[in-house]
């Protein structure tokens, strides 16, 4: 068996759920919504299966869907997207970051990445030949380590992989730090893959920024966004891939392999959805940055050392001064199990493969209804 699969652990995520699950706990572990994303959108898709639309989609997406895509990329970032060439629909952002892999990574190509990572990036990474090359963030403020990012970069690096808003930390990078790494790129002749799954969800005076909008950038970036995230619909797995025509091709020929193509009737409300007024996509943000803060103040007051988040559906809280010497992983199981709340430990966000990851910080998912998000806090309060 192949070991860069065989090898893996199940995915943190599915086994802090398993863990709510036993324990009926809150689960502010997965990041996934507890509504039922807009009803609208839930109709139409609804109805577009009645219609009818249940053979296969094209495989670069539903006409529909791609222009959509193209004129919120103009809307919110101010890019000029071609629907024909240069979109491509995917099954969630979790396949268009293996097809952007897929396109453009050989073996020996050295890839830059930036830790603590989202999970799905590193074994597709290896399992192409790709050569892991990682740069740690530090807590609390996760800062560009400008020298560190300098020195890994190469002759050999093929591409950066960029997240922001960024899971699990929250930080939004700022514009000086996408400057910097695009000087990088240029210098280096190299490709970013820009995961920007949480463009719609920044709090307070963050903007997102894609890298793609940054000099030069236009024609080296492969730009993901989901609608799972945009429209509080993680179930859906609709995502899509932005990039210049010759990029956009290759991506396509890796859906075709992967997926080949993704169920209509959801692309068909996703283009509804991507469609609406700005001011839904505003509200969804102030919403979420209101559960943030309900649920920083609560875990504050419980003592906690809470991060500051600036965007995603995540923040991060430094355990030292309640966990009693416990381990990040021994405290969250303990925090499923005794205060039913169920948390995910950052180390599961570190390489098993490079240096010791942080022990004491714990991610917490605030995607929740208030009531849930203070019952979570009253629970954790009361445990303690
Ligand atoms: N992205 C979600 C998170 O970070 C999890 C997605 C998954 O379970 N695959 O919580």
């Amino acid at each position: 068996l192949n070991p860069t699969f065989a090898n893996l652990p199940v995915t943190i995520f599915t086994t802090m759920s398993d863990l709510a699950r036993q324990h009926d706990a809150i689960n502010l572990g997965q990041g996934f919504p507890d509504t039922q994303g807009p009803q609208d959108m839930v109709q139409l898709a609804a109805d577009a299966l009645l219609d009818g639309r249940n053979q296969y989609a094209p495989l670069t997406g539903l006409p529909e869907l791609r222009q959509a895509v193209a004129d919120a990329s103009k809307r919110f970032q101010g890019l000029m997207v071609c629907a024909d060439s240069e979109v491509v629909v995917t099954s969630g952002a979790t396949e268009a970051l293996a097809a952007a892999f897929c396109a453009l990574i050989e073996p020996g190509d050295e890839v830059v990445l930036i830790e603590p990572l989202y999970d799905t990036y590193l074994p597709v990474i290896r399992q192409l030949g790709g050569i892991p090359r990682l740069v740690r963030l530090e807590a609390p403020d996760w800062a560009l380590p400008r020298a560190a990012l300098e020195q890994a970069f190469s002759d050999r690096t093929k591409a950066i992989v960029l997240n922001t808003p960024m899971n699990p930390t929250g930080k939004v990078f700022t514009p000086d730090e996408l400057a910097f790494i695009a000087d990088l790129m240029r210098r280096h002749d190299s490709y970013a893959i820009c995961d920007e799954v949480y463009e719609h969800l920044v709090f307070d005076n963050a903007a997102h920024v894609s890298l793609m909008t940054l000099p030069d950038m236009r024609e080296r970036c492969l730009r993901i966004g989901s609608a799972g995230k945009s429209f509080s619909l993680t179930g859906w797995k609709v995502g899509y891939v932005v990039a210049a025509a010759p990029l956009a091709g290759v991506v396509a020929k890796a859906h075709q392999n992967l997926v080949f193509a993704t169920p209509p009737n959801l692309q068909r409300a996703v283009a509804f959805g991507l469609n609406k007024d700005t001011d839904y996509f505003t509200e969804l943000a102030r919403d979420m940055g209101r559960k943030r803060q309900i649920l920083s103040a609560g875990l504050a007051e419980a003592g906690f050392g809470v991060l500051p988040s600036q965007g995603s559906y995540f923040v991060m809280a430094d355990i030292t001064p309640v966990a009693g010497g416990m381990d990040d992983v021994a405290f969250s199981r303990m925090l499923s199990e005794q205060a039913r709340v169920t948390t995910i430990p950052a180390s599961a966000f570190y390489d098993a493969q490079s240096g010791e990851p942080p022990r004491n910080l714990i991610r917490f998912a605030f995607c929740k209804r208030e009531e849930i998000l203070i019952e979570a806090v009253l629970r954790i309060k009361a445990w303690k």
